[in-house]
């Protein structure tokens, strides 16, 4: 499994503990899902738990049973009768003549919803690299207004996410390992988090050795060269002079240079 789809299975275990959390969970999944509207309400996911959770989600908040069909390597989880979809909007304080989607605040009353809402927003079109390879945390939107005021909460929390259209989705993403850390803390992916540093440990120290390793790589070509040099000197004296023309000390460690000049004589 990647480690995306480790995430959301974390999340959708995380206990939701008031009404209110439980609301804006439900909103964040259904509001960024596949279709929020009268025509549709559905649900697309790679993950049986997510669908179930989907399922279970609104069963418990409208005692209506979706309706799931599962492809080659996906559920698709849908709510199937018009009135159930009317009451649902309604719910939300979404109406059937909604010109564009929006996140509509009044399902965030309290501090304690944006997390539960943002994890809904993440197990609905979230997506998140493993740290083995590098630190991308993003969300695919459909809607360019929808994906502003997503957008615009981030913002609101201190996450300063970055935008890019990607054919025809708009995708909102963080590369900042720190940011992707608290992010996962705020939806209630302990798990994940702990993981996530515990990688980077890991890679930090590997970066440092190799590091250290160039480094030294680099004053022992330092030391050769310097070798090299000191050796063609003594030559073009024997040549020339004499190595018996030094002081005597001088002449013993240019005959020791020259037999030796692999060894380091600083
Ligand atoms: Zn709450």
């Amino acid at each position: 499994m990647s480690f995306s789809s480790d995430v959301k299975q974390e999340l959708a275990q995380v206990p939701v503990l008031s009404d209110c959390c439980a609301q804006a969970r439900a909103y964040g999944m259904l509001l960024f899902g596949r279709m929020f509207s009268v025509s549709e309400i559905s649900f697309v996911t790679e993950n049986e738990n997510i669908a179930k959770l989907y399922c279970d989600v609104i069963k418990e908040l409208f005692d209506i049973t979706p309706s799931v069909s599962s492809g080659v390597s996906k559920y698709t989880v849908s709510v199937a009768d018009e009135a159930d979809r009317k009451r649902i909007l309604e719910f939300f304080g979404h109406s059937e003549s909604d010109i564009s989607l929006r996140i509509n605040r009044a399902n965030l009353p309290e501090d304690c919803c944006f997390g539960a809402f943002l994890r809904g927003v993440f197990i609905a079109c979230g997506t998140i690299s493993s740290p083995e390879k590098n630190y991308h945390l993003e969300f695919s939107v459909s809607y360019k207004k929808l994906c502003n005021d997503l957008i615009q909460l981030l913002d609101e929390v201190g996450f300063a996410p970055k935008y890019v259209k990607r054919k025809s989705s708009h995708i909102v993403y963080f590369k900042v390992s720190e940011k992707i850390e608290e992010f996962l803390t705020l939806v209630g992916a302990m798990n994940s988090t702990l993981e996530l540093m515990g990688i980077k440990m890991h890679k930090d120290m590997v970066n440092h050795v190799n590091r250290r390793v160039n480094f030294e790589n680099a004053n022992l070509s330092r030391t050769v060269d310097a070798a090299i040099v000191q050796v063609e000197a003594i030559e073009k004296i024997e040549r020339t002079v004499g190595l018996e023309s030094l002081p005597a000390p001088l002449a013993e460690m240019a005959k020791l240079r020259r037999d030796n000049p692999e060894v380091s004589l600083s």
